[in-house]
């Protein structure tokens, strides 16, 4: 594909892949990783968490633990992540702390002969306004959604400093774009969250007090795709053994619907039977943000867990979660 610089095919590589270092595993995506390579025999999992003193956003720590530590593999899933309100209202912080993050860990990698990454991306590093349904090719093509710009530029640099590493360096670095992901360990935080644990949180409350209304947020006009983040995990993998992957390469689940949709699965999911009222004050963000998942199709990998199961077990999750004191603010 014109841009991408490296020919996709199906072959496997014959490496295994050690000891890998997750890193952001205390967060949604980096759990799901380890949950899934507790299933690869050849996988050997490093963490490291910020309260054990691994600050990912200081330099000299990183490199400190990865000489002690020497990965093979890295999987880079620490990020500062928020929806829409927490991005447009703290862009310093979403593009200082995750372009740290990006340089540190790619940088650190290969310095450390980190042999194999995989960079975690997201789908808003596309244009606003790209073609829908967005395929890799469209990154740079146009001005990204305001309101996520900050987070969205720190992605962007990451993705292409792991192509520049593997270009220059021969060093199979390479990244996964996911769409809007959704799961267990989620972050319910009632401003900064994405919508669905936004909406899980406050329709589940509703349903308990009765409440006879509650709010959405914007015009419920947007359209949003959603992968359950064990989907992701597993199409990372499956992207680990290849031997020639994508540079860059879209993961989701191929479907979208409209937010005031998602809102009423979300209100049954929970057992909410009141009124749902729209608060347009708040922004609307992307028009559409479908993923363009033919590349990753053609490699051999689909998604496998529908939204309606996805929804109805992190609702469960999340009710367990919350019960434990466990949420993630
Ligand atoms: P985005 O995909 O980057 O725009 O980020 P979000 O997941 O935060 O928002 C997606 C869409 O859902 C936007 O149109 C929001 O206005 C809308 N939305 C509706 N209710 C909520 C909510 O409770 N929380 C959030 N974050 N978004 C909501």
């Amino acid at each position: 594909m014109e841009g991408l610089g490296h020919p996709a095919t199906t072959a496997l590589s014959r490496a295994p892949m050690g000891r890998v270092f997750v890193a952001g595993h205390t967060g949604m995506v980096g759990a799901a990783f380890v949950r899934r390579l507790a299933r690869e025999p050849d996988a050997d999992v490093v963490v490291r968490s910020r309260r054990d003193g691994l600050d990912l956003t200081d330099r000299a720590a990183v490199d400190r633990f990865l000489a002690d530590v020497r990965p093979q593999t890295m999987i880079v899933a620490a990020a500062r992540v928020g929806g829409i309100q927490a991005n447009a209202t703290r862009p310093e912080e979403f593009l200082r702390e995750n372009l740290a993050i990006a340089l540190n860990l790619i940088e650190g990698a290969r310095r450390a002969g980190v042999s194999r990454l995989l960079f975690l991306g997201s789908s808003c590093i596309y244009p606003r306004l790209a073609p829908q349904p967005m395929a890799e090719d469209s990154l740079l093509t146009g001005p990204l959604e305001p309101t996520n710009e900050a987070y969205a530029i720190a992605k962007i640099a990451g993705l292409k400093l792991a192509q520049a590493c593997r270009r220059q360096h021969g060093l199979l670095y390479h990244s996964v774009m996911p769409t809007n992901l959704y799961g267990p360990g989620d972050n319910y935080h009632a401003e900064d969250s994405h919508v669905l644990p936004g909406l899980i949180r406050r329709f589940d409350e509703a349903a308990r007090t009765g409440a006879p209304e509650v709010g959405a947020w914007g015009t419920g006009a947007p359209r949003r795709e959603f992968l359950h983040v064990d989907d992701l995990a597993d199409a990372g993998i499956f992207l680990l053994r290849l031997a020639e992957p994508p540079d860059w390469v879209n993961v989701g689940s191929g479907v979208d619907l409209t937010i005031r949709e998602l809102t009423e699965r979300v209100a049954e999911a929970v057992g909410y039977r009141g009124r749902i009222v729209w608060d347009t004050a708040r922004p609307d963000g992307a028009p559409r943000k479908l993923l363009d998942v033919s590349l990753l199709t053609r490699l051999g990998w689909r998604a496998r867990i529908p939204l309606e199961q996805g929804l109805s077990e992190t609702v469960a999750a999340y009710r367990r979660e919350r019960a434990a004191g466990i949420w993630r603010h």
